[in-house]
């Protein structure tokens, strides 16, 4: 059958990346870059030198999967709705292929290599803009699928020297199938642009949510750490350390659920004791503001410690060391912080338990995920582990 052709082959696509730009040298870099969030992001990395030899292949998830929901007419034919607007009827679809999205399967296909490229896709409307680029709703033509395509100029990456730090980002995000993570699908490149093919959040960033609602109720800040615990114990399980976990990193897909973006300062954990790195103040662990200190080796027990720091966001509205620069850092240091009488007794709980100066002693992950808090708001508290147990 036609259908069954089709889907064979859109299931072997992948990108296989053999271009400059992966090989291109590899520049180490110091690099100080500003955000546009009011909270500005200090990073300040010195990276080692990595080799990157690394053919990337990935395919998207099961087209099968996604026509099902369509509709008999195929809706995927329909043109992409203009910049303004986003019709129901678009949501719903989207929803509806979310819904029955199967994870994706990394399948390396040396022998069936089908590189992307932009006119296998229908551009819509803007979805946002990065520091170092824009952002669209997309549409594969052939299959329907729809997309976020991340454009960034290759320009704008040597000038803000953060091609490393993209090349890490793909390579990193692109092995990662997690409900709670952003998917990227897969990349390309012509001679000006880098296009990443990433998984559509059709509810946006948190950032905004929070901002608007000021606060989160209980249920729901529960409800998004349960999803966050589920997803960094996956990321860590995979030795790999976000880092720089915060609500201007958190999008929030169609059923409300969040998915974790930006691996733009993730590592691979063996490699943490080669970088020095101090940023976002509000989120950073103490254990990598100590100045000066040698033992600059930290682990992937800096996101126990911003994950504190996100619960209490959460239900506070604000950091909890929110402060000057320079009582942030003192704060942080101390782990001075003190939480509202509104929040309860077991988020309360919880927090203090997070932020934790010793890394050792901060609450694991699994503790996280069967704390007394989170079961109290969690109801589908054991479907979630089921559903982790598969991945
Ligand atoms: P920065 O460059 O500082 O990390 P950023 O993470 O916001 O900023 P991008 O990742 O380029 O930058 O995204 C820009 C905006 O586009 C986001 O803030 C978000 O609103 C929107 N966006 C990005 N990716 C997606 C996606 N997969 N689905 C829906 N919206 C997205
Ligand atoms: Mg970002």
């Amino acid at each position: 059958m036609a259908t069954r052709t089709l889907e064979a082959r859109f299931e072997r696509m992948s990108v296989n990346d053999e271009n400059e730009y992966t090989k291109s040298k590899v520049i180490t870099t110091t690099t100080q870059i500003p955000h546009k969030s009011s909270r500005p992001n200090l990073f300040k990395v010195a990276l080692q030198t990595q080799s990157s030899n690394t053919v990337t292949s990935v395919t998207l998830p099961s087209q099968a999967a996604q026509r099902k929901g369509a509709q008999p007419t195929s809706p995927t034919r329909k043109p992409l709705p203009g910049p303004a607007s986003r019709s129901s009827d678009e949501l719903a679809l989207v929803e509806k292929k979310q819904a029955e999205k199967k994870p994706a399967t990394l399948i390396d296909q040396p022998f069936m290599p089908k590189q992307f490229h932009l006119g296998m896709f229908e551009i819509g409307r803007p979805l946002g803009k990065g520091k170092f680029g824009r952002v669209y709703l997309a549409r594969e033509r052939t299959s329907g699928f729809i997309c976020a395509l991340k454009v960034l100029h290759k320009g704008e990456l040597q000038q803000g020297r953060v091609e490393k730090q993209v090349r890490r980002e793909i390579e990193i995000q692109s092995n990662l199938r997690h409900p709670n993570i952003l998917q990227l699908f897969g990349h390309f490149h012509d001679s000006k642009r880098v296009f990443l093919i990433l998984e559509f959040a059709g509810k946006g960033e948190l950032y905004k949510h929070l901002r608007k609602e000021a606060r989160f109720p209980e249920w729901k800040a529960s409800q998004y750490i349960a999803q966050m615990a589920s997803a960094l114990r996956y990321l860590h399980r995979k030795h790999v350390i976000h880092r720089d976990i915060k609500p201007e990193n958190i999008l929030v897909g169609i059923h409300g659920e969040i998915k974790i973006s930006d691996f733009g300062w993730s590592v691979h954990a063996p490699n943490s004791r080669r970088q020095t790195m101090c940023g976002t103040l509000d989120y950073l662990p103490p254990e990598m503001i100590k100045p000066g200190s040698s033992d600059n080796f930290y682990n992937e027990k800096v996101d126990l410690w911003s994950l504190g720091v996100l619960t209490y966001e959460f239900l506070v509205g604000e950091a909890p060391f929110e402060d000057t620069p320079v009582m942030t850092h003192r704060r942080i240091a101390k782990a001075d912080m003190t939480i509202p009488s509104f929040v309860s007794p077991e988020a309360r709980d919880l927090i203090k338990r997070l932020l934790v100066l010793d890394p050792e002693k901060r609450i694991p992950l699994e503790q996280v995920q069967t704390h007394p808090w989170i079961v109290k708001h969690c109801i589908k508290g054991e479907r979630a582990a089921n559903r982790e147990r598969s991945y």
